[in-house]
């Protein structure tokens, strides 16, 4: 079911206060990767044009319900002040008397930051009150934050009761591409899963496989299956108390999973370490740390001829070069084939970037955990809280 969008509603010289997802790596007191604020510039940006009171709030890191200097969000208005071309008022908290005058004196077409949400503990507790607070400072709401999403939280889905709200255009981007491959996914539908570990990803590996028609898996989560299938994994990651969860799933769909044959491995899990490739069982002392080439092949293979492709979680431990191989011959696969392409999670995402071809993919999810939970099936409370259209 369709959401309303901020468009349905009526927003000219009103207070719209917007949940965005400015949750950013900071790097001594700058913003390090704009992204996630760059993603939300065009519901920022239209609430402008539109001559709306905007007043953004975000949550940035776990300050656990108290003020922490390093994560208040002044960065993030400095970087956005320049990104808009306009001045980006930072408030000296995101409830209270003071913000409320601050808001007050607001004019149409100006933006307002609110400081971190997490600053108070009622935020994640989705405390009533600390949503009421939140919902008189405006007259519209505005979620854009699908990062958040799966989190039941006063900014994300209590404050969304309270008021007439909305979905914005970055919400509405990912309901629309990650519900278009979980519904209605184009066949050969083609999922690749990696990353560290299965106990992280069950519930999607388990919802994938009713659908796709092949699944690779490839990173630390393969050897938990590789170690099912009976191979010595010497001193990889591994989940042994995994291994039956990963042998009900090869015995439930030993057609659609596809596991790597060849892998790299080291003694020294670190950039530059000197590495061997096996193919049988992984000596004592040595981690698996990437699929090797005849993997890269065979992955290769199963996405030229892919109509739709969900990746989710690295091939191999890509933050330490050369054990970036195998992620980044993913990458260009998927980029250079005619799929549509969908990839979701953190450091997926991370991967896709600096690989050079993130433009080549159809849509790269801004929601780590929201994009798998809903890949999962499984309802996020700020999406359920909004009016359907
Ligand atoms: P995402 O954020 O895209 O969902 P994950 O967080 O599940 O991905 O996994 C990413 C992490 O998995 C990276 O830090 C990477 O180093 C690690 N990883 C991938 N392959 C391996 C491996 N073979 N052994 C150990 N760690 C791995
Ligand atoms: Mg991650």
């Amino acid at each position: 079911m369709a959401k309303r969008s901020v468009r349905a509603l009526d927003v000219a010289h009103k207070r719209v206060l917007v949940r965005v997802d400015f949750n950013v790596p900071l790097d001594n007191g700058r913003v390090s990767d704009d992204t996630r604020i760059r993603e939300a510039l065009p519901t920022i940006q239209y609430l402008i044009d539109q001559g709306a009171k905007t007043i953004l709030c975000s949550h940035l890191g776990r300050p656990k319900g108290q003020v922490v200097e390093s994560m208040r969000l002044t960065p993030v208005a400095r970087r956005l002040t320049e990104l808009l071309g306009r001045p980006v008022q930072m408030a000296p908290d995101c409830v209270g008397h003071e913000v409320e005058a601050a808001v007050a004196l607001m004019q149409p077409g100006d933006v307002y930051l609110l400081e971190n949400l997490r600053f108070h503990p009622e935020e994640e507790q989705n405390d009533p009150d600390f949503a009421r607070q939140l919902a008189a400072l405006a007259d519209i709401y505005v979620n854009d934050a699908f990062g958040a999403a799966h989190r039941a939280h006063a900014s994300t889905e209590g404050v969304a009761h309270l008021l007439p709200a909305a979905c914005g255009f970055l919400m509405e981007k990912e309901l629309r591409y990650l519900g278009e491959v979980r519904d209605h996914p184009q066949h050969s539908f083609l999922a690749i899963i990696g990353g560290a570990k299965v106990s992280d990803k069950i519930g999607v590996l388990q919802r994938l496989l009713e659908q796709v028609d092949r699944l690779l898996i490839g990173g630390g989560m393969a050897n938990t299956f590789l170690l099912a299938q009976g191979r010595a994994m010497g001193a990889s990651l591994v989940e042994t108390d995994k291994v039956p969860v990963a042998q009900d799933l090869l015995r439930q769909f030993p057609q659609k999973l596809v596991l790597p044959s060849d892998l790299v491995v080291t003694q020294r899990i670190e950039a530059d370490a000197t590495f061997q490739v096996v193919e049988g069982n992984v000596p004592e002392g040595f981690a698996a740390v990437d699929i090797g080439e005849k993997t890269q092949g065979r992955f290769a293979q199963e996405i030229g001829v892919a109509k739709t492709i969900f990746w989710n979680g690295p091939m191999g431990v890509f933050e330490k070069p050369p054990f970036d191989r195998g992620t980044l011959a993913v990458a260009n696969a998927v980029a250079s084939s005619g799929a549509t392409s969908i990839v979701g999670g953190g450091d997926s995402v991370s991967a896709v970037q600096r690989s050079g071809v993130a433009d080549k993919i159809t849509h790269i999810s801004t929601g780590g955990g929201a994009s798998l939970e809903f890949m999962e099936g499984r309802a996020l409370p700020g999406v359920e809280a909004l009016p359907d259209v």
